[in-house]
């Protein structure tokens, strides 16, 4: 199988500081923990001897554990919990008979240099740049993403219903009012664009149909397309791969690499450990072991369970909390006897008849997803209910064939199925006024809810270490400011 152009630019440069030698790390923490990804080391998992940090952190994914190694750095005490028993959130890897799988397609962006740099000293084992190939699959042939600007290739009587829908709503004297994401699409692309692919693919992304995403939403995240672009994609004179993720970055050994690193340089994480309660006006939260008291309180944990935790909080803010909403996900981790026949990274999958809505290939991430001449895929499940692996497998392996990513089912050796019970929050008519209203009162109580549930929204690895790095320095300039004023 051809490799699609990859370079490795860095190796994984020295660690900053490994578990206790982090300046600021608390000493009283011990025993160890695991870290998220099965090349783990060890990382220290403490037991708390002082029942009072300046601040306490709840959650150890990425935002959780930047916050963490910032203040620490900075010399600011904390403590930080877990409840699994490995930190990383949502960026992990597993691993099974010399396959690897993180938790779907988890690739990095990394546009702030201060975050690169950082990122590239913590992930051992070599991080690769790609070129992305990403496709997309519909009416039985592959065009390039995104679909508005690249019909070319498309059976020609779609792609002439998609320029012409296109340029009528483009030229359109009048907008029809735009009130969801489904009219915003209407609106903008025209409907055969909107029906090939914008609303079919987005409902089995989102798990919600566009008509419950807000437009004030689309607004700021879906970019227009341009005329020129559309025309262009339509003549096929778009050969190159457009947007923002164009070129990413990937840990050589899986995305586990970049959390594991963090927690070595981050120090001591309290794992199989879950508050019961928070009590925000004495600033304390309860363990089964006992209450620990903050000053400030980092919380990295989806935001409607914080509020559930928080005993004093106010009936309208638990009211806010009850109109957030978010969709979990199935997915299957593949293991192939083969490579993948196809060099694509991943394709998007729009048309119902198919039970998924994107296939990625960590092997044509990196070689070392996979034991030699084999290859692992993830198959992200467009139904939300929980499916029956036996069922849905041979369904899922036609379907591969058809696409031409293996040759016959047997080429499938394992499949697991997994669940990502918060995927995609929900940006519905609700979702401003109430994220708005819990954070006002949260910020209150000195409490800094951070991180892509944590701040209830749609973000990056990188936007999850920006939000960890901003929260460690928000906490530590009102514990400062708390403290000035006291003395
Ligand atoms: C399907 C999918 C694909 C993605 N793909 C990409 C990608 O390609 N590129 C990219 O940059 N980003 C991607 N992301 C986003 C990325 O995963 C997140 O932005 C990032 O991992 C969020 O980190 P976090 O620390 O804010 O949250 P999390 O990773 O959710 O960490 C929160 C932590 O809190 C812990 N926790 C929860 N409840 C409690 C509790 N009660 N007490 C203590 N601890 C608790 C959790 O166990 C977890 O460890 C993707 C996300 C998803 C869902």
């Amino acid at each position: 199988m051809q490799v699609p152009s990859i370079k490795t630019v860095s190796r994984g440069a020295a660690l900053h500081g490994g578990p206790g030698t982090t300046a600021g790390s608390n000493k009283t923490f011990r025993v160890k923990c695991r870290a998220g990804s099965d090349t783990s080391h060890s990382v220290k998992e403490p037991i708390l001897t002082s029942a009072h940090a300046p601040i306490t952190i709840l959650g150890a994914g990425l935002t959780g554990m930047s916050a963490a190694f910032h203040l620490r750095k900075a010399g600011v005490d904390c403590h930080v919990f877990e409840r699994l028993p490995h930190v990383g959130g949502h960026a992990i890897t597993l691993s099974e008979q010399g396959y690897k799988f993180d938790r779907t397609g988890h690739l990095l962006h990394l546009r702030d240099p201060s975050i690169r740099e950082l990122c590239l000293s913590w992930i051992k084992g070599g991080v690769i740049e790609i070129d992305r190939q990403s496709r997309i699959y519909s009416h039985g042939v592959y065009t390039r993403y995104p679909f508005q600007a690249n019909t070319f290739g498309l059976p020609a009587d779609v792609a002439y219903a998609c320029v012409t829908d296109f340029v009528r709503a483009h030229f359109a004297a009048e907008k029809p009012p735009i009130s969801n994401f489904e009219d915003y699409c209407r609106a903008h692309f025209g409907n055969a664009i909107s029906d090939a692919f914008m609303i079919p693919y987005n409902t089995k992304l989102w798990g919600v149909h566009p008509r419950e995403i807000s437009a004030a939403w689309c607004t700021r995240f879906v970019p227009l397309p341009r005329l020129e672009d559309v025309v262009a994609g339509a003549v096929g004179k778009n050969d190159r791969e457009l947007g923002y993720n164009a070129r990413f970055l990937y840990p050589r050994l899986g995305i586990g690499q970049l959390s594991e690193g963090l927690a070595q340089a981050t120090g001591s994480v309290q794992c199989n450990t879950a508050p019961l309660a928070v009590h925000a006006a004495q600033r304390t939260v309860q363990f089964a072991s006992g209450p620990v008291g903050y000053e400030a309180l980092i919380s990295t944990i989806p935001l409607p369970q914080l509020v559930a935790l928080i005993q004093d909080a106010p009936d309208h803010v638990r009211e806010a909390a009850l109109r957030l909403k978010c969709t979990h996900l199935y997915y299957l981790d593949v293991a192939l006897n083969t490579r993948p026949l196809l060099p694509y990274h991943w394709i998007y999958v729009p048309e119902t008849r198919f039970p998924f809505y994107r296939v990625g290939a960590y092997s044509n991430f990196s070689d070392a997803m996979a034991p030699p001449n084999k290859g692992c895929l993830y198959v992200e499940l467009a139904d939300r209910s929980e499916p029956h692996l036996a069922e849905l497998l041979p369904k899922v392996a036609q379907n591969l064939v058809e696409m031409g990513l293996i040759v016959e089912p047997h080429a499938i050796r394992f499949a697991r199925l997994r669940r990502i019970d918060h995927a995609y929050v929900v940006f519905d008519n609700h979702y401003e006024s109430s994220v708005e209203t819990i954070q006002v009162y949260l910020q209150k109580m000195r409490i800094f809810s951070h991180g892509r549930y944590g701040a209830w929204n749609y973000s990056s690895m990188e936007d999850a270490l920006l939000y960890g790095r901003d929260a460690a320095r928000e906490a530590a300039k009102l514990i400062a400011s708390n403290r000035s004023c006291d003395s």
